[in-house]
């Protein structure tokens, strides 16, 4: 089957007592035991198992071709999950992309996540640096993130995998810009493909939850789907229905946004107010290359620096009418986001970058909105 196909259908089926189409939300948290002391259907406790999450997990295993998947509360809480499932012979050591998703830098930063393990960052766009990274200490896993947050940085996949794959470490890959749609990491060896699912899978900014996908059956695998239900960081039957609802129609929205950022991206890219725009299917891109190789479309998350600064930044962000303000990426809306502001002083994004994740609105009225905004922002 086709990913669109899959899209749909991977997972769910005619409800067999009803004839409903459309799979019916489970809330039971508990289900009857036999005479025999089994459990006739496979569940048994909802927080252990139950039927909406189980569609979930097996359509994102579909979609990214994997083994298996394990959901999770949030994106955040899928992160947590997969690197304390980092098996306990393996070195406590973990090399990540320089850019990177805020929240992770957060956790890190704040939890005792990052006193627990030796963190590294190395620019992942120069795989030479990264083996000398890898090589100087016994490493346990590599975390990639391409295209990345906020820079819109491109990492060599398959480049990465191989030099995991000679020192013995695991690796994972922030799919989440990219979706299984534009990017197959599993294909190209990575061992986990994870997604925050709130944000293109879900895609109308209704649901937080997060997912783990697998290549293949493994060690760490088996402790993520322990810690899911131990551990307790499950997400709701009705954020897994959501989910499903949502990612039926990723393809034609991801289609449509991948659209509209070429056109938003060409129109900044020759506007006199904006000094560079960040996006992978540019030519002047320095991973458009590697992009074009490993997605099958570019995306609909992009960044653009304002000529200026911060000031000059904010007052853009200030002044757009039908885009929205506001944090997270991928839903319907299209959203702009001064990240050196949101992530304060412990910021890498440049203080005049503006993130855009577009949304489903006619790229003309989107053209328009960023045109007045950069022109006649307040005070000039
Ligand atoms: C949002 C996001 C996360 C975190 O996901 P939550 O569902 O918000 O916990 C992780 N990685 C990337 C790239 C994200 O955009």
């Amino acid at each position: 089957m086709h990913f669109e196909t899959k899209a749909v259908h991977a997972g769910r089926g005619i409800d067999p007592v009803t004839g409903a189409v459309t799979t019916p939300i489970h809330l039971s948290t508990t289900y009857e035991r036999a005479e025999d002391g089994s459990y006739t259907d496979g569940y048994m406790y909802s927080r252990g198992d139950n039927p909406n999450r189980r569609s979930l997990e097996s359509c994102m295993t579909a979609l990214e071709n994997g083994y298996g998947c394990v959901t999770y509360a949030s994106g955040m809480a899928a992160i947590s999950s997969l690197i304390e499932a980092l098996p306990e012979n393996m070195p406590k050591r973990i090399v990540m992309a320089d850019d990177m998703y805020f929240g992770v830098r957060t956790m890190l930063m704040e939890t005792d996540i990052g006193r627990r393990y030796d963190i590294v960052t190395v620019d992942m766009t120069n795989p030479g640096a990264l083996k000398t990274v890898v090589e100087s200490a016994p490493t346990g896993l590599i975390w990639m993130e391409t295209p990345s947050n906020p820079q819109i940085k491109i990492i060599d996949i398959k480049a990465v995998t191989e030099i995991a794959k000679a020192a013995g470490a695991y690796t994972v890959i922030d799919n989440t810009a990219a979706t299984p749609m534009l990017q197959q990491p599993l294909a190209l060896g990575v061992d986990f493909s994870l997604h925050s699912v709130t944000k293109y899978i879900g895609g109308h900014s209704d649901l937080l939850l997060g997912a783990v996908i697998a290549k293949e059956d493994n060690e760490m695998l088996k402790n993520m789907r322990t810690w899911q239900h131990a551990k307790g960081a499950v997400p709701s039957s009705f954020d897994c229905w959501l989910a499903l609802r949502g990612v039926q129609t990723l393809s034609a929205r991801l289609t449509m946004q991948c659209s509209n950022a070429k056109k938003v991206v060409e129109f900044l890219d020759s506007h006199d107010k904006v000094e560079s725009v960040l996006y992978p299917g540019l030519k002047s891109h320095p991973g458009h290359e590697i992009a074009a190789r490993q997605m099958s479309d570019f995306g609909g998350l992009l960044s653009f620096k304002v000529k200026g600064g911060e000031t000059e930044a904010l007052k853009v962000a200030n002044a757009v009418n039908i885009i929205t303000q506001a944090t997270s990426l991928g839903g319907t809306h299209t959203y702009i986001e001064h990240r050196a502001s949101v992530e304060k002083e412990l910021t890498k994004a440049p203080e005049n970058l503006l993130r855009l994740s577009i949304g489903l609105e006619n790229a003309e009225d989107l053209k328009q909105d960023l045109d007045q905004a950069l022109n006649h922002t307040p005070g000039q």
